[in-house]
């Protein structure tokens, strides 16, 4: 979970890691680079150092950090229960961890872009018609090709996530939401920014599954960005201010709620922080306790409901990857596959390293391409070996990554949310 650098643990945390490494066998960049330095303990070591002033901050130094995935799953198996996540984090937001961050040119670029284009969903979509328009030139084709871009190859095929999404969608808040009387649960669903303005279809299936269930939904008008992707790049207070402005947008309907539900793994980790992140802000501190109170990830408020089965059989063969912020961030492991085992004919087959990040964390895949695709190519290889035509994948950014990856390879594989496949299940009882 991410904490706001005032209440995060100091790095004195580190002392209770007793250097046992059995953390190391877990984490992603250990695997590919087999360096102590890319790996849980020799990153706590690093940190540690830096913080009492036995080691001068270096880019070195400072590659060896910003290659954390910050996926926590080194805290999930510590036995000594170091707060890594937390102190990965803190050193993030302090001086060292963001100076030098974005020095080049394709850094600083990248950071424009993630921190002033996507958290906004009326620029994103302002972006998307340009790449639809480039790609309809065929200019992506030309780049691709062109040694220049060759090594930034993954981020052009772009062009190939948005072909397989609508163009267009009706406005959620336009969505005629029949009368359910009386209601299982009421709720209001969050949207995202991203996963709104290129997952949309997602969002409305998650209505409609929500209804299916006899859930009443309210999507408020002016909620907006979760602010992880500001704090993920450590501009805390930037992330403070999106938090604000949902608190108001969902203020209202509060009382009358049960939850506020989310499908995206990310957003779900940050909104369920607020109350963290504005703990010491005297005018939010106690409507943000509120509203966390009723944060919910769409698969542990569907299990918990409980879920209304599907009844029409399809046969499918799937595999399930545990986004880290859910597994890892949440806790949150069975329901999603009990979901989807509710589902009649559906095989849920299990992958090696199911709960090994692919790559995306957050912006990782943007800011470490290399990396990000070794370990999207390892997820894709390991779902292969399970012969299913379908990965269901309950976060937004990996869901975008892992597409971008497949259609590098040329891969059919289907990558979807759980959600997208309880409401196909649903839409097939009306054929
Ligand atoms: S498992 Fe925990 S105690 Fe052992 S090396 Fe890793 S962080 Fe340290
Ligand atoms: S957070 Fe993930 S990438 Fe970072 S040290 Fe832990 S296991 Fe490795």
């Amino acid at each position: 979970m991410m904490q706001p650098a005032s209440s995060l643990p100091s790095f004195d945390y580190a002392t209770h890691c007793v250097h046992c490494g059995l953390c190391l066998p877990h984490c992603p960049t250990y695997a590919v680079n087999l360096d102590e330095n890319d790996s849980p303990r020799g990153r706590i070591y690093l940190m540690q150092a830096l913080a009492n002033g036995r080691l001068e901050t270096s880019a070195r130094v400072q590659q060896h950090l910003d290659l954390c995935l910050d996926c926590r799953a080194c805290e999930t198996v510590c036995p000594s229960g170091v707060p890594y996540g937390s102190m990965i984090e803190h050193y993030r937001l302090s001086p060292a961890g963001r100076q030098k961050r974005h020095s080049g040119w394709r850094q600083r670029l990248i950071a424009r872009l993630v921190q002033q284009v996507f958290p906004y969903r009326r620029r994103t979509r302002w972006l998307l018609s340009l790449v639809r328009m480039f790609d309809r030139l065929g200019l992506f084709r030309r780049l691709q090709r062109s040694k220049l871009l060759a090594a930034q190859q993954a981020q052009f095929y772009f062009a190939d996530i948005l072909r397989g999404e609508p163009r267009r969608l009706t406005p959620i808040e336009e969505v005629a939401r029949p009368a359910i009387s009386p209601p299982r649960r009421t709720v209001a669903l969050f949207l995202g920014c991203v996963s709104e303005s290129i997952l949309g279809a997602t969002n409305r299936a998650t209505h409609r599954v929500l209804l299916r269930n006899q859930c009443s939904v309210h999507t408020p008008r002016n909620q907006g960005c979760c602010g992880a992707i500001h704090y993920h790049a450590g501009h805390a207070e930037q992330a403070r201010s999106f938090a604000r402005d949902n608190l108001r947008a969902f203020a209202p309907m509060l009382p009358f709620i049960d939850a506020i539900v989310t499908n995206v793994a990310g957003c779900g980790v940050m909104l369920k922080d607020y109350a963290m992140l504005l703990h010491d802000d005297p005018h939010w501190a106690d409507l943000a306790q509120q509203f966390v109170a009723k944060v919910r990830d769409i698969n542990e408020f569907l299990a918990a409901l409980p879920l209304d089965p599907p009844q029409h059989s399809h046969p499918q063969r799937v595999t399930y990857h545990e986004a880290c912020h859910l597994a890892h961030g949440q806790k949150i492991r069975s329901a999603p596959r009990q979901l989807l085992q509710s589902i009649p004919g559906l095989q849920l087959t299990e992958m090696v390293e199911a709960d090994w990040c692919c790559g995306a964390a957050g912006t990782y895949n943007l800011t470490q391409p290399e990396m990000a695709g070794q370990l999207a190519r390892r997820k894709l290889d390991h779902s292969a070996e399970t012969g299913s035509q379908i990965m269901a994948v309950a976060n937004a950014g990996c869901i975008l990554h892992l597409r971008q990856q497949a259609a590098l390879r040329r891969e059919s594989l289907s990558i979807v949310h759980p959600v997208d496949l309880l409401d196909q299940a649903y839409q097939r009882e009306q054929r």
